[in-house]
């Protein structure tokens, strides 16, 4: 017997001021699956993410996460979106970490963590504080909870986002190049944070470069280009049999 996936896109579409950016996309993710997405800049990847994130609302398709749709409904043979409640319920399934870590800046790091455990989830700022304090212990940073963001550097910040993500307990995380906008020296230590996750059992979408990443710690790599899914294979596969022409160009510009 096979698994339900626990998340199912089906042709989702988006466009922007006539700009068709996503053009149906479809993929299947089952759990504790870690998928990384590579693809040129502009081709719809943050879009794609944002939409499952459910930030934003996509024009048509589908999104389900264990089989139940998520952001949007069908009514009367047409797509619905959801009242703000009902996704504010809904996003707490889906983790977001983005390339600019989005931290608060006049909040410190713990209390960027507790927000949505007080704010969202209704906890007490007691319990809150405790699960934050956890949480930032994980990706070690026990010994920085009370510095604010501007005292951290660029790891240690998006650190502590994937912290804020994680102590909601999603479902589904998903990465949008968290790496892009760290000095190289403080790269390291946000992929080992990641990798910890994934060996943890987490299913991950990671929008990322990190080529050698991809191929040592996802278990699917996909070309996302133009809007659509071009190629999606085991990393081996992938990077040393790839069967589109499209990957086999993208593939000689990364390595
Ligand atoms: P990627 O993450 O792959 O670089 P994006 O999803 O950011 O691609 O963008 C894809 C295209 O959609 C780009 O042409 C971008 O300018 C456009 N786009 C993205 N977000 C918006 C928006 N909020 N309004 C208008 N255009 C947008
Ligand atoms: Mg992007």
């Amino acid at each position: 017997m096979t698994q339900q996936p626990i998340l199912q896109v089906r042709d989702l579409h988006k466009t922007y001021n006539g700009n068709q950016v996503l053009k149906g996309v479809e993929f299947d993710i089952e759990k504790g699956q870690v998928k990384a997405v590579l693809g040129p800049s502009g081709s719809g990847k943050s879009t794609m993410l944002r939409l499952m994130a459910l930030l934003e609302p996509a024009d048509s398709g589908q999104i389900l996460l264990k089989g139940s749709r998520i952001g949007s409904r069908e009514h009367k043979g047409k797509s619905v979106h959801l009242s703000e409640r009902t996704l504010a319920i809904q996003r707490q399934e889906v983790g977001m970490v983005f390339q600019r870590f989005n931290l608060f800046p006049h909040l410190s790091a713990v209390r960027n963590v507790m927000l949505g455990l007080t704010s969202v989830k209704g906890i007490s700022h007691h319990e809150a504080r405790i699960q934050a304090r956890d949480m930032l212990q994980k990706v070690g940073l026990d010994n920085r909870a009370d510095h604010y963001p501007s005292e951290l550097s660029g790891g240690q910040q998006q650190r502590v986002a994937i912290a804020r993500a994680l102590v909601m307990n999603p479902s589904v995380m998903l990465f949008d190049e968290p790496t892009s906008a760290l000095d190289p020296e403080l790269v390291g230590e946000v992929l080992e944070v990641m990798e910890n996750l994934a060996e943890s059992g987490m299913t991950m979408i990671v929008v990322t470069h990190e080529v050698r990443f991809a191929r040592r710690v996802a278990n699917e790599v996909t070309l996302f280009d133009g809007g659509v899914i071009v190629e999606q294979a085991e990393p081996e596969e992938f990077f040393t049999n790839p069967q589109h022409e499209r990957t086999r160009k993208f593939l000689s510009h990364v390595h």
